[in-house]
């Protein structure tokens, strides 16, 4: 009897994550999501593997819950995730003993600590698996999971997570894939603002960001950033809306926090936390990440990239 999987939280990334899973072979799957509409549309624009159960839709947490083997769960961050455990709809009410939780949110580590005891007070157990490689990475299937967790509970979620992962790693006990998460993020966020500072000052004296960019991507300082982000979403002033700012915010706030927590001085990822968060105020919650550049362009009078900048040819 095949096992079926429940998927909670269907957007930018936890939708394609959740279409793989539909179409797999292995797994009938059951779909949650706070607006339903996307929930019934993606299970309409699923075709599941022939033999496979028709994908269903749930009406609330408790009833996705029910009679699945394997919860996934994918949502902004771990408050939201503790937010669905309770009440007569919450996931408590449905969760069936010996289930798995997979938290593919990047969620913080203390929280994630607190759901897995109140599962286990349930015989269900908890792994937390946050995700990285982007919505492309999702759409292809090849995403990086970071698992925290029993080892026995990260191998009986592997074939799930193998459905949307390429690289799947146990990183260590229950809030470990959290906290490699955030810092994996942290990096991103002090590349984009370095980014950001060095291009902005680089414009204003006399180097275009594309000859800049041409020469630093087979130099030292390249990065995914420099190599990526900035040549596909800045020069280009696309800037698309693929991972929210606020997101980024939240992952470099928790990563500030593993640093305390552990009594690590880290003035450079305070610092990061600090200005994502003001950049996350200025710019609104639905902006995207890369568009933190943005913050940088007005506070230095420049355009990265940008055809009409005035530059000082001396
Ligand atoms: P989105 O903001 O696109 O989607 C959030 C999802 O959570 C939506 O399904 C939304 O439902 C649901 N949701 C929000 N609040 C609640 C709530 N209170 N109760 C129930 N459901 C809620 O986020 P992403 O898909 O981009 O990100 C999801 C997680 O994955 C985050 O932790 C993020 O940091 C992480 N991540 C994202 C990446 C990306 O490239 N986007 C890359 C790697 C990790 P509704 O549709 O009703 O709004």
């Amino acid at each position: 009897m095949p096992e079926r999987v429940a998927f909670l939280g269907l957007g930018a990334i936890g939708a394609p994550m959740a279409r793989h899973l539909a179409s797999s072979p292995a797994f009938p799957t059951t779909l949650w999501n706070r607006t339903a509409a996307k929930a019934e549309a993606l299970a309409r624009s699923t075709t599941p593997a022939a033999g496979t159960e028709p994908t269903r839709v749930a009406s609330s947490p408790a009833d996705a819950a029910r009679g699945a083997r394997f919860v996934v769960l994918c949502l902004p961050s771990s408050r939201e995730v503790e937010s669905l455990l309770d009440g007569p709809q919450g996931l408590l009410a449905g969760l069936e003993r010996g289930a798995l939780v997979i938290d593919c949110t990047s969620g913080d580590p203390a929280t994630s600590r607190r759901i897995a005891a109140r599962l286990a007070d349930r015989e269900v157990a908890f792994i937390d698996a946050p995700v990285s490689g982007g919505v492309a990475g999702a759409e292809k299937g090849t995403l990086a999971v970071m698992c925290g967790g029993e080892a026995r509970d990260v191998e009986r979620a592997r074939p799930v997570l193998e459905t949307f992962g390429g690289k799947i790693v146990h990183c260590g006990p229950v809030g470990a894939g959290d906290a490699l998460k955030s810092v994996n993020n942290a990096f991103l966020a002090v590349h984009i603002w370095a980014a950001a500072e060095g291009l902005a000052a680089l414009e204003k004296a006399g180097v275009r960001a594309d000859v800049a960019l041409d020469v630093i991507n087979a130099s030292s300082g390249r990065s995914n950033t420099s190599m990526n982000l900035f040549p596909e979403r800045v020069l280009t002033r696309a800037f698309p809306r693929t991972f929210r700012l606020a997101l980024l915010d939240k992952d470099v706030g928790i990563a500030a926090g593993v640093a305390r927590e552990q009594g690590v001085p880290a003035p450079l990822l305070q610092l990061t936390a600090e200005l994502f968060r003001m950049a996350h105020l200025a710019l609104g919650e639905e902006a995207d990440h890369v568009e933190a550049a943005r913050v940088v362009e007005a506070w230095a009078g420049v355009e990265i990239g940008g055809d009409s900048n005035m530059r000082n040819e001396a």
